[in-house]
């Protein structure tokens, strides 16, 4: 925490204010759309009901296809599966690690020769860097195909002078205890597109009609942010910039530290925007560092250090062996190589001393 949510907690408790909505989320919408440059938002009770409620308004119905980035948080596809509708993943690009605007290109050409468009693309912003947001946006304007971007992982990063999320037809970030700032748990959708903003509010509160008793002319889910979880986030959104900052720090240090090691290289920052390093990403090549990501993470493991491989793509996951995908290699070689150091704001420089320490003894450099 940085500190100003206890000030702005204790205003709804001293105004008795617990319940859902309220003045705190109505402050946390509007600083929140100014921050990022959207001029809508919704606060939610997580990212995956942002996106669930995106995919919703898109018209994404049964027997529909989704086009998905495959490397990615599973959150990223399931709501496609909750609406009935089928995910089609689409690999990374080397430069960005996000989805590869040629595969789209491909797979959107194929799909219009057979009259069979998908409904909508997810294009994820993956461990806080922008994908290639402006070939797929003209892509889907093309088209005719809507685009939602998944910036769960990329609040406070850019693509030129925009922030990723906001140049799709909607874009949804998260706010759960592991992302970059956190309410413990919400989200946040928004768009350009005000009536899909206000349907989108209407449905994620129980879809309640204009009217003095309890009328429902469609279904409705219960899906806003706490007035009390806004507070934490209004705290939250103004440490964003340190936590950037931070997250960056922890990137040059790891760099600087280990980046002499032949074999072993750092997620690529992509030329069109800043990147917040929310995860430090490596990639090792074991040929010529002599171990592989498993026997570092195994060793740091043994130190009580956390790392984890990079993301398991969805089109290698049990749960979507049904679905198709379009190339796959990129991100099954990212998975396959990659690892996620210990990433937290807080991390001090004893820390990563210590994380490099034995990362340079596994290797024997
Ligand atoms: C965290 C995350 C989500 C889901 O957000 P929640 O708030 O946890 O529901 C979606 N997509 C990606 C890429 C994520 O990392």
């Amino acid at each position: 925490m940085g500190g100003l949510e206890q000030t702005f907690v204790a205003e709804t408790f001293a105004s008795n204010w617990i319940a859902p909505l309220g003045p705190q989320v109505d402050a946390f919408e509007a600083e929140f759309a100014a921050a990022v440059g959207a001029p809508y938002a919704l606060a939610l009770s997580s990212g995956t009901a942002a996106l669930h409620l995106a995919l919703l308004l898109a018209g994404v119905g049964p027997g529909d296809e989704v086009l998905v980035s495959t490397l990615t948080f599973s959150a990223s596809a399931n709501p496609v599966v909750y609406l009935g509708a089928r995910p089609t993943f689409i690999d990374s690009e080397r430069i960005s690690w996000n989805m590869d605007p040629d595969l789209l290109a491909a797979a959107l050409a194929a799909r219009a020769r057979r009259s069979r468009l998908p409904k909508a693309v997810v294009l994820v912003h993956l461990y806080g860097q922008s994908a290639n947001i402006a070939p797929i946006q003209a892509l889907c304007g093309r088209y005719g195909v809507r685009l939602i971007e998944d910036a769960a992982e990329a609040l406070g990063a850019s693509y030129g002078a925009r922030a990723p999320g906001t140049l799709g037809w909607a874009g949804i970030f998260s706010f759960n205890g592991n992302k970059i700032i956190t309410t413990s748990g919400g989200g946040m959708l928004v768009s350009n597109d005000g009536d899909m903003i206000r349907h989108a509010r209407k449905l994620a509160t129980q879809a309640r009609e204009p009217a003095p008793h309890y009328e429902h002319a469609e279904i409705g889910y219960n899906y806003r942010l706490s007035n009390v979880l806004a507070a934490i986030g209004r705290g939250q959104l103004r440490v964003l910039d340190e936590r950037v900052a931070a997250r960056r720090r922890n990137f040059d240090f790891y760099r600087r530290a280990l980046g002499d090691l032949p074999g072993l290289e750092f997620m690529p920052e992509a030329p069109w925007g800043r990147a917040t390093r929310w995860l430090t990403c490596i990639t090792v090549q074991p040929e010529l560092l002599g171990v592989d990501r498993e026997a570092i993470r195994l060793a740091l493991e043994a130190e009580d250090i956390e790392a984890r491989p990079v993301w398991k793509p969805m089109h290698l996951q049990p749960v979507f062996q049904d679905c198709e995908s379009v190339g796959g290699a990129v991100a099954a070689d990212l998975f396959e190589r990659g690892l996620c150091l210990p990433s937290g704001s807080s991390l001090t420089e004893a820390d990563l001393t210590r994380i490099v320490a034995v990362i340079r003894r596994t290797v024997g450099g």
